[in-house]
Parts: C-alpha cells; sequence; structure tokens
C-alpha cells in the first residue's frame, strides 16, 4: 500500500497530480484506490468540484472527506486550505467501501445498525473509519451502539470541524453528496491488510481533585457541590459569554475510568451553570482540571510511536484535537505528528472529537490524538530500522506554559500532602494516635443515626494519678500509651467494624459498630485482661475499669454515651479492674 500526498493549489495542479496517479495505477497489475479530502472550507460549490475532477479522471476511485480545523500532511500541519492523499492498495485481496449516511438524532439508531450489519455481512471487512459531523448530537450512545461491530474490528476516525470552532462542518464522500449532518464509514479488510491503532494524550492534571456529585449524560451539573461553571470561572476566570468555547477548548476535565484517562471538554455554559460535555461524565468520578504539558505529550508521542514501529505501518492516518493545534500553535503543532513520518507517509486532521475503539469499546474521546497505521502483506523479518525522537526545544509561549505546568505539578503535590496531613491531624489524638474526642463524639453520633446495631465500651485507667504523683507524667504517658496499644491490637484482630477514640485524659471510648452486645462484652473483657498484664518499667502492672452498652433503637447518642458512663462508675465503686455491661 501507498501513499500520495498533495496540497490542493488550483484545478490544474489537481488535475495533473490526478494524471500522474491514474498513469501510476494502470502500470499496476492490481490496485484499490482511495482519496482522502481534508478542507478547512465548508464550501460547497469547491468540494463539490473537486470530487467531480477525481470522478472525471480516475472514474471507479473512491473518495471521502470533511471539513477540518487544519489539515495534515507528511506528519506537518500544512497551512493549507485543502489536503488530498491517495492511498493504493497493491494486494488484490485488499477491498474497501464506502457508505455514507445522514446522522441526525432520529437516523442515529438506523446508521448504527446498517454499519452493524453490514460488517457482519461482509467477513472481510477488518477496520472501520469513519468521519462524522458530531455537533448536535450525543455521540456516547452511538459511540454505545457502534460497539456491536463485529469483535476483532477496528473502529477509529474523527469528526468534521471547521477553523472558527463554529457550528457547520460538513463530510463527503463517492456514495454520497456534500452533507452538514452525516458520516462517512470507510471499511477496509481482506486477508493481506493489517491494522494497529494507538491513541495519545499527554494531557496533565492541575490544581486539586472535584468531586463530580452531579452529572446527566453529558450534562455535568456540579463540581464539588457548587455549580459547574464556577470553576472555570475561579480557576480560569473565563466567562460565561460567546467566547466559552474556544476559552476553555484546552482545559479539559480528566479522570480515571476503568483504569484509562478520560478527558472531556466543556462545549457550552448553561443558564443554571451547568455545563455541557463533549460527551458523557459520570456522577460520582473525581476531576480535575487539565492543561497540555509539552513534555508529557513528546513523551506520550514517543511511546506510541515506538508501539506502532514494529508494525512496520506503510500508512499513518492521525486524527488530533483541534485543542492540540490551539494549544501548541501552529509552529509547534507538527512536533507531535512529524515522529510518526519517520515510521510512514502520516496524513490527517484536526477535529472536533477523536473516536477509537479499544478493548471491545468503541469511545469518543476529546484531546487525544488518534494514530491508525496500515500495512498490506506480511512483516518483514526482523526490524532494525532505529527510531529516534528529534530533541526539542521549546521556544515562546510553549516554553512557558512547561515551566509553569511543572511550577503548578509541583505546587499541587506539596499542598495535596499538606491537606492530607492536616486532614488527619484535624481527627487525631497527638499523645495516642487515636481519633481525638470531637472525632469519636461524631461517628457514634453518625454510628447510632444510621440505626445500625451499635455498642460503646468505655475505659478509665485505676488509680491513674498515684501513677503520676509517684512515677512522673512521663510514665504516665506511657501507660496511657500501653493502653491504647492494647485496645488497637484488640480492634485490629476482630473483623467487626471497630473504632476508638481518646475521650478525655485517661478515659477511651470504643465504638463497635454491626456487632451484637455479647462480642462488645467479649471485645472490652479481653481488653481488661491482657491490659492487666503488661509490665510498665517503674509502675509495673496496672488495671482499667470499663463500661459497656448497646444503643437502643431510637434514642440519642448522648443518652448512650450517659449510659456507658453509669457503668464505668459502676465499675469503678465495686472495686475497679472490671467489665460493667448497662
Ligand atoms: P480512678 O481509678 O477513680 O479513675 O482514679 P484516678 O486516679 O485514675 O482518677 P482520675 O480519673 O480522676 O485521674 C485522672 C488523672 O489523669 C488526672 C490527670 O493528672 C491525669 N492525666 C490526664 N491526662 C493525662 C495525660 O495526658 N498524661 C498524664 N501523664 N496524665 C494525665
Ligand atoms: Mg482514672
Ligand atoms: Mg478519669
Amino acid at each position: 500500500m501507498r501513499q500520495f500526498q498533495f496540497n490542493y493549489v488550483n484545478d490544474t495542479s489537481f488535475v495533473r497530480e490526478l494524471r500522474k496517479l491514474s498513469q501510476w495505477c494502470k502500470t499496476m497489475i492490481s490496485s484499490t484506490v482511495f482519496f482522502q479530502i481534508y478542507t478547512e472550507s465548508v464550501d460547497k460549490e469547491k468540494i463539490e468540484s473537486l470530487c467531480e475532477l477525481i470522478r472525471r479522471e480516475m472514474p471507479g476511485a473512491y473518495y471521502m472527506g470533511c471539513s477540518t480545523n487544519g489539515n495534515i500532511l507528511n506528519g506537518e500541519f500544512t497551512g493549507y486550505d485543502t489536503a488530498v492523499t491517495c492511498t493504493v492498495c497493491e494486494y488484490p485481496s485488499t477491498q474497501i467501501s464506502i457508505k455514507q449516511f445522514v446522522l441526525t438524532p432520529e437516523t442515529e439508531v438506523s446508521v448504527t445498525d446498517e454499519v452493524i450489519d453490514y460488517v457482519s455481512h461482509n467477513p472481510w471487512v477488518k477496520a472501520v473509519e469513519m468521519l462524522v459531523t458530531i455537533r448536535g448530537l450525543s455521540m456516547t450512545g452511538f459511540c454505545d451502539r457502534l460497539d456491536k461491530i463485529r469483535d476483532g474490528v477496528y473502529v477509529f476516525g474523527g469528526g468534521a470541524f471547521i477553523p472558527d470552532f463554529g457550528n457547520n462542518a460538513c463530510v463527503f464522500s463517492s456514495d454520497g453528496g456534500y452533507s452538514e449532518k452525516g458520516a462517512v464509514f470507510l471499511f477496509m479488510g481482506g486477508d493481506d491488510l493489517h491494522i494497529d491503532t494507538t491513541y495519545i494524550t499527554g494531557w496533565k492534571p492541575l490544581g486539586r481533585e472535584l468531586l463530580v456529585n452531579k452529572a446527566e449524560g453529558a450534562i455535568l451539573y456540579e463540581l464539588d457541590g457548587r455549580p459547574a461553571f464556577d470553576t472555570y470561572y475561579k480557576y480560569l476566570n473565563i466567562q460565561n459569554d460567546e467566547h466559552f468555547f474556544t476559552n476553555t477548548l484546552e482545559f479539559p476535565f480528566v479522570y480515571e475510568y476503568n483504569g484509562i484517562s478520560i478527558l472531556r471538554a466543556p462545549i457550552a455554559s448553561n443558564e443554571d451553570g451547568s455545563l455541557e460535555m463533549t460527551a458523557d461524565i459520570d456522577t460520582g468520578v473525581y476531576a480535575r482540571i487539565a492543561y497540555g504539558d509539552p513534555w508529557t505529550i513528546l513523551e506520550s508521542v514517543k511511546n506510541g510511536a515506538e508501539g506502532i514501529r514494529p508494525f512496520q505501518p506503510e500508512v499513518i492516518h492521525v486524527f488530533s484535537c483541534a485543542a492540540r493545534r490551539t494549544f501548541w500553535g501552529k509552529d509547534e503543532v507538527s512536533k507531535e505528528t512529524m515522529p510518526f513520518q519517520t515510521l510512514a507517509p502520516t496524513s490527517g486532521f484536526y477535529t472536533s472529537g477523536e473516536f477509537l475503539r479499544s478493548q471491545g469499546h468503541v469511545n469518543q474521546h476529546n484531546v487525544t490524538l488518534v494514530v491508525a497505521a496500515m500495512r498490506e502483506g506480511e512483516l518483514v523479518g526482523d526490524y532494525n530500522d532505529n527510531f529516534e525522537m528529534k530533541e526539542e526545544n521549546f521556544s515562546g509561549k510553549v516554553s512557558m506554559i512547561n515551566r509553569l505546568a511543572t511550577f503548578i505539578e509541583a505546587a499541587t503535590e506539596e499542598l495535596e500532602e499538606a491537606n492530607a496531613k492536616l486532614a488527619k491531624m484535624a481527627v487525631t489524638d497527638a499523645l495516642t494516635g487515636l481519633y481525638n474526642r470531637g472525632e469519636i463524639q461524631s461517628q457514634i453520633s453518625k454510628g447510632i443515626k444510621s440505626g445500625r446495631a451499635v455498642s460503646l465500651i468505655m475505659l478509665d485507667l485505676d488509680n491513674f494519678k498515684s501513677v503520676n504523683d509517684t512515677y512522673g507524667h512521663k510514665e504516665g504517658d506511657n501507660v496511657i500509651r500501653g493502653l491504647c496499644k492494647v485496645i488497637n491490637d484488640k480492634l485490629a484482630a476482630m473483623s467487626d467494624n471497630g473504632r476508638a477514640g481518646r475521650w478525655g485524659g485517661e478515659e477511651f471510648m470504643i465504638l463497635l459498630e454491626e456487632g451484637d452486645s455479647d462480642k462488645a462484652e467479649q471485645i472490652a473483657e479481653s481488653i481488661r485482661e491482657s491490659f492487666s498484664t503488661v509490665e510498665f518499667s517503674a509502675c509495673g502492672k496496672r488495671t482499667v475499669s470499663i463500661g459497656v452498652t448497646k444503643a437502643l433503637s431510637g434514642e440519642s447518642a448522648d443518652s448512650t454515651v450517659m449510659r456507658a458512663d453509669n457503668a464505668l462508675y459502676e465499675a469503678k465503686g465495686t472495686g475497679k479492674n472490671k467489665v460493667v455491661i448497662a
């Protein structure tokens, strides 16, 4: 398989290229030819005239194309309005076909059904490349249905777009005319055709995690209990105006789902502060705002290209998000696609969404670079070609971004560590490491309110004042810690949900949930018994008195605690070193 690539400059040069291609194809015993046309314009007349020239000069050739946010030829952003690639399949077994459909919310289901059906009736199909006008559609449902395409068939492609990020876009093909609401599918296959795909992100989370409190489909309502729009306003000073889409384009949310990073960019902000996202986002996930990090991107590009290299591609198609083009700027954007050109002729375009099937699921990605590699024939023995990425230097904007991204990442990491430490300190007693009074009290209240079977065990060291008085405060502290160790060991040894806190100076409280009261008594008795055998260096063996009670249904936490306290008081009054059940 070979690919010829050129920019459309004018009709004369285009016809000249077509005639050369036509001559070249005539020298082949067998060839299947398809054109891909990527154009920054949605000028119907111009597109139709291009298609007409192909039909006239190379009757029988397949073609497909779409409007784009910029075109890629020979691994580089072209800067030209229209790019044309001509792929010539050289093995007689290779087959292709193109199908175009009208795609609207009404036709979505029938379109996916037809594609699934076509693939299942054509066992030769190995890959489906699609060009789709996606605005105004919920692509998640569309993609989910495409999961039913026969197992093992690759699916990839891109969303049509235009340079000004506007709403119009178009697709066209040899199967259907110019369409502003359409999907074109290229089916490729045959015994000698081989496909490999990968995708690259390189977007890095910035700032802290935000909980998605509420999302429905592609509408993101609340983050951390506030309208989702507030996040963009607060952290990025992005206003809810007509520039919202272009301003947020480079700042998608990123979250982990099934072990892969999902990026979701907002398309629009609603009056209630909710955000319309490019695709569905799930309630309950933790999302962070992300931004491109030049080194991370190039590192992923390198890994991606290295992963594709052993496949020995002959042709590579790339679908890169328009946000990436905006992020890099036209002078540096080719850095992320050029490495693929060292492997094979690389062409593609900047999209409004990237499609890729991975692990059986067809996903619509955002802000990614989807790479599809193709080859006819078997691998050529051992490959020894060395693949090396050019050393890259960043200049201007990208260099600055690189430093700021590094700074923000380091600062965020420090803050997260400090936050985690503070959060732990806020609920922990410094001397014993148990929960502090406030925390154990609030857990008791929650436990009792939950209606689960809750028991309390209240403990107080016996004759503790004398330890302090005779051996000093330090030895007193040792005894306190000694009792806590026994408590922790006993709780760790049981499977039930047991938590301990320091109630006061040498008084402790254990909350047992989902345990019966016999169990509470056993634990209390075993703590008492174990503790009485601990030998302290100065004061020798000490004892503890314990009160145990069970929360009655409907009662308040205060009254349960009071009963435990009374039981403890009774233990003290009747000889100490004992467990009393209320
Ligand atoms: P009882 O058997 O009736 O409980 O007698 P007791 O001596 O233990 O009496 P009480 O519970 O009133 O004594 C509490 C003492 O614990 C008073 C205080 O000096 C001491 N204490 C409170 N917190 C600490 C601490 O953090 N470290 C040390 N070493 N002593 C403490
Ligand atoms: Mg005491
Ligand atoms: Mg006491």
